[in-house]
């Protein structure tokens, strides 16, 4: 299990995040910004959930191609 945090307020709204990885990210409705899927939220933060280790390789290549690199992954 890994943890992601996405720093949202320095989001552009690229579309890379959520088009690479899908399971995880996805354009929040109300800002337009990247979140994490509700079901992996951690204590309900669109900026912060927890991985499951088989969508942990698509969440790393999300993270290495944000173009303003806010995406961060702890394992
Ligand atoms: S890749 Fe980065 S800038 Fe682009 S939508 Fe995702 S978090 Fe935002």
């Amino acid at each position: 299990m890994a943890t992601v945090t996405i720093k949202r307020e320095d989001c552009t709204s690229c579309t890379t995040c959520w088009s690479t990885c899908p399971e995880i990210f996805e354009e929040d409705p109300v800002d337009g910004m990247s979140c994490i899927k509700e079901a992996f939220r951690m204590s309900g933060d669109p900026g912060k959930g927890e991985v499951p280790d088989e969508h942990y390789n698509c969440v790393q290549e999300a993270a290495s191609t944000c173009p303003v690199e806010i995406i961060d992954v702890e394992e």
